[in-house]
């Protein structure tokens, strides 16, 4: 059994590092004692405008002092407009809100199945995954993903979803039956360990749906809004829009909101009744997120995350030939940046913990580097050095 002699009164679920942090200003968060760290893991890609951006914190306010939810038993103009900007930088013509990714996906996931029942198909309920995918933690989601880490000893597995390996369409084409549904797939592989997927297999995957009358769904929880320099990194692919598509993280900028977006057929099945949320789509996360919009999609702002990007990839390519026995490669689009190491990468992570640089382990023994969009190209260049302090000091050990 797993040490439970431990003094806390949390569950033991989290491997936590013990730092505790009271602040943060951009890039920067502060322990309780002052110190000072280059936040590269940004929550998990949440903090997508840094910490404390006074816009955004304005917003919260703002809303604080008006109303806080009221439910979705009423219209919603906030939701309105949020779903309206979204909808006007994507191939998206509905919007649902949720609370987190997770529930976005379950969204996802009901909408594709929905959409088939209402069009003579019931039958059709199995949703394709790959191999190394991550798509939240419900029991849907853990099945969803198929990390068997995830799914151990947490009884059966939700049925009808069906994983194949990463990038081979014709197991794909082969894998597609009378029951088949859906197509789910991460653009850009997170927790998986920042692994792009190849252009031609997403315009592949779209062929495979429109040829099947399958839905395409796509899950940019992590490398949409911005993260990748387009608002969603499908946006870089000709040809390859989804029918449905779960986003979260980054459209909150640390407020847990999350979404659903479709095709207006693709929602066709939602109707009244069909699914709900108690708090999704909460006022001041709505607030927020509108917020987040109109700065990411203000003039100037996706292309100065273009020139950035190129920046720290070219830095973080110097620092991999320099450690050639530890690194072997920076892989990622936009400020989704790996480093694919040889050393462990946790070794790495915490190795640049002890230079004051936060950064995130991922699978296939990733480093994820994952600022905030709002980083400066100074910020950037202090990151680096740590890095490079870190590396140094764990050739030094080694
Ligand atoms: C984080 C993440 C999720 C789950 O989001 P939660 O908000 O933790 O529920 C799902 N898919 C991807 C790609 C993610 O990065």
């Amino acid at each position: 059994m797993a040490d439970t002699t431990s003094s806390s009164s949390l569950f033991s679920a989290f491997a936590r590092a013990p730092i505790h942090f009271e602040r943060g200003e951009g890039v920067r968060l502060f322990t309780t004692d002052g110190t000072e760290y280059l936040d590269f893991a940004a929550g998990i890609a949440v903090n997508s405008l840094g910490h404390s951006h006074p816009d955004l914190v304005a917003a919260l306010a703002e809303q604080g002092q008006k109303l806080w939810h009221v439910s979705n038993l009423y219209e919603s103009p906030q939701q309105e407009s949020l779903a309206e900007q979204l909808c006007a930088h994507s191939f998206a013509e509905r919007v649902f809100f949720t609370n987190s990714g997770t529930e976005s996906m379950e969204c996802c996931f009901k909408t594709a199945r929905r959409w088939h029942y209402e069009n003579g198909a019931p039958e059709r309920v199995d949703i394709i995954t790959f191999e190394g995918a991550f798509h939240g933690r419900s029991l849907a989601a853990i099945s969803a993903g198929g990390n068997q880490k995830y799914i151990t000893g947490f009884g059966p597995q939700v049925p009808g979803f069906v994983q194949v390996p990463f990038g081979d369409l014709d197991v794909v084409k082969a894998t597609i039956s009378e029951t088949t549904a859906a197509i789910l797939i991460e653009p850009i592989q997170g927790e998986g360990g920042i692994i792009p997927a190849p252009h031609q297999f997403l315009r592949g995957l779209r062929e495979l749906c429109d040829e099947h009358g399958l839905l395409l769904i796509y899950d940019e929880i992590q490398c949409g809004i911005g993260r990748t320099g387009k608002l969603f990194a499908h946006q870089w692919v000709e040809g390859a829009e989804p029918d449905i598509m779960g986003i979260a993280k980054g459209i909150g900028g640390g407020f847990p909101i999350g979404a659903c977006l479709a095709t207006e057929n693709a929602a066709s099945g939602m109707q009244p009744g069909t699914h709900g949320t108690t708090y999704g789509g909460n006022l001041l996360g709505m607030a927020i997120g509108n917020k987040v919009m109109d700065i990411v999609m203000a003039d100037g702002f996706l292309d100065d995350v273009n020139q950035k990007a190129i920046f720290l990839k070219q830095k973080l390519a110097e620092v991999a030939d320099s450690f050639p026995e530890l690194i072997e490669g920076v892989r990622g689009e936009g400020l989704m940046q790996g480093l694919k190491c040889k050393a462990s990468n946790l070794d790495v992570v915490g190795a640049c913990r002890k230079q004051h640089l936060l950064s995130v382990p991922a699978g296939d023994n990733v480093v994820r580097l994952l600022p905030p969009l709002t980083v400066s190209e100074a910020e950037m260049q202090e990151a680096v050095e740590k890095i490079t302090l870190a590396l140094s000091s764990l050739q030094e050990a080694s």
